[in-house]
């Protein structure tokens, strides 16, 4: 792996870095964080622009209207937004993160035509309808049940946690297809459209105030048995492929914009004393590093992706056998764990150095650490991350 850019890397990186001191200026302010469709327009309208300038989908394939380029191009793109602030990829998170890659890691010519260009030109937003009420770390225990009646499967069931299902137009849905089969393989991945006769979504607030996520009620939806991508029952294995990518890649930039604040903390700091402080100043350096070391972890994982390496293990791993070019490994599970554990000491050093004012709901750094308190919970808890790295990475044996 290479960390110093090659000549057209950093040619590329010039290049977006004056797109963005162009583009950023001119952007309309950010919405409320409380109105959806309000964000949801803004979000697709950050996209739509990237698409316009030749941005968007750097690293997807051609045929699914990406650039073709490699996976170091898009860390490029990842670094360069963040460290000049621009929006946050915010409603097209599973769309672009993770939704978009396993459509085009394991959709047909067709899926990937219908799916994928819509979500890079900013105009369909996805949400991910895995977890139930009764199965989330153990995923594999669903119970939303899929009937095939001719060309559709009727859906009822419901899902929890649906992060954007208000204002999403797809839902990459996770339903049981054979209710005798062992629990992992009765399971198939299907798109659903979210207008679907049958659908209910009921919002859910958080903590911040926000109504991040919902519940979504599933009352005998059809959906065609076009909509399923990979084979009938074979959706554990596509949804390993999705969880691949939400926590070898989605957070990436994430990490990025944790480095960015902390240069913010640390000025708030000098400026309002706390810098004289021994032990604050030995946490800032500490994160530093920390958030420095997980930034060379993804680029570390995804370069272990792009020559297939870690994919192939993890696929074998799995019973799945097959290169898997291009999906990451179960090192994301690293990064996820400490990434989202580091952000949290984050914000709690942010609330030392803001003081009082850390009890004002509007600061940002308040309203970060309060959404940062889920991150540990999001796209696998902590300890099911430490499972996953130790039985697919130290290869310690499963607890029983
Ligand atoms: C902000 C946020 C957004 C989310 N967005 C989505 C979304 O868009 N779509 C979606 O489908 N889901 C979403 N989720 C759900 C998330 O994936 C689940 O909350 C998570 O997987 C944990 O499942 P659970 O809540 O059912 O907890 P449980 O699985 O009931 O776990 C409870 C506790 O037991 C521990 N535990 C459980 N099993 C084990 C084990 N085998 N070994 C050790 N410890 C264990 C867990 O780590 C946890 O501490 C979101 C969650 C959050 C917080």
């Amino acid at each position: 792996m290479r960390l110093a850019d090659t000549p057209r890397q950093a040619d590329f990186r010039a290049e977006l870095r004056a797109w963005l001191a162009k583009t950023l200026p001119e952007l309309p302010p950010a919405p409320d964080p409380a109105d959806w469709p309000g964000r949801r327009a803004y979000d697709l309208g950050w996209q739509r622009r990237l698409f316009e300038a030749g941005y968007a989908g750097l690293n997807w394939p051609r045929d699914s209207g990406g650039r073709g380029l490699g996976p170091a191009e898009h860390l490029v793109f990842l670094e360069e937004t963040e460290l000049a602030g621009a929006p946050y990829v915010g409603a097209c998170f599973v769309g672009l993160l993770h939704a978009g890659p396993t459509v085009a890691a394991e959709g047909t010519a067709g899926q990937r035509a219908r799916w994928l260009p819509p979500i890079l030109r900013g105009e369909e937003v996805w949400c991910q309808g895995f977890s139930e009420p009764d199965a989330g770390s153990d995923l594999a225990s669903l119970r939303t049940r899929a009937v095939r009646d001719g060309d559709a499967y009727v859906v009822s069931g419901s899902k929890i946690w649906t992060s954007h299902a208000e204002v999403a137009d797809w839902c990459e849905l996770l339903v049981r297809t054979d209710p005798e089969a062992p629990r992992h393989r009765g399971i198939s991945w299907l798109a659903m459209p979210m207008d679907a006769p049958g659908v209910t979504v009921r919002p859910l607030a958080t903590l911040a105030g926000t109504t991040e996520f919902a519940e979504l009620f599933l009352d005998e939806v059809r959906i065609p048995v076009g909509n399923r991508v990979g084979a009938e029952n074979d959706g554990w294995r596509v949804t390993n492929v999705t969880l691949s990518f939400e926590r070898g890649t989605a957070f990436a930039s994430e990490a990025v914009a944790c480095r960015r604040e902390l240069r913010q903390l640390a000025a708030l700091a000098r400026e309002n004393g706390c810098w004289e402080d021994d032990a604050l100043r030995r946490r800032i350096g500490a994160l530093a590093a920390e958030f420095g070391a997980l930034w060379r972890l993804v680029q570390w994982n995804v370069s272990q992706a792009a020559a297939g390496e870690e994919g192939a293990r993890s696929a074998s791993a799995k019973g799945g056998g097959g290169r898997r070019e291009g999906v990451p490994g179960p090192g994301g599970s690293v990064f996820k764990l400490r990434f989202s554990e580091a952000r949290q000491e984050l914000y709690e050093l942010a609330a030392d150095v803001l003081g009082d004012d850390s009890l004002l709901l509007g600061h940002p750094f308040t309203a970060a650490r309060l959404q940062g308190l889920s991150y540990t919970i999001a796209a696998g808890t902590s300890q099911i991350q430490r499972n996953i790295v130790a039985q697919r990475i130290l290869g310690l044996p499963k607890g029983g």
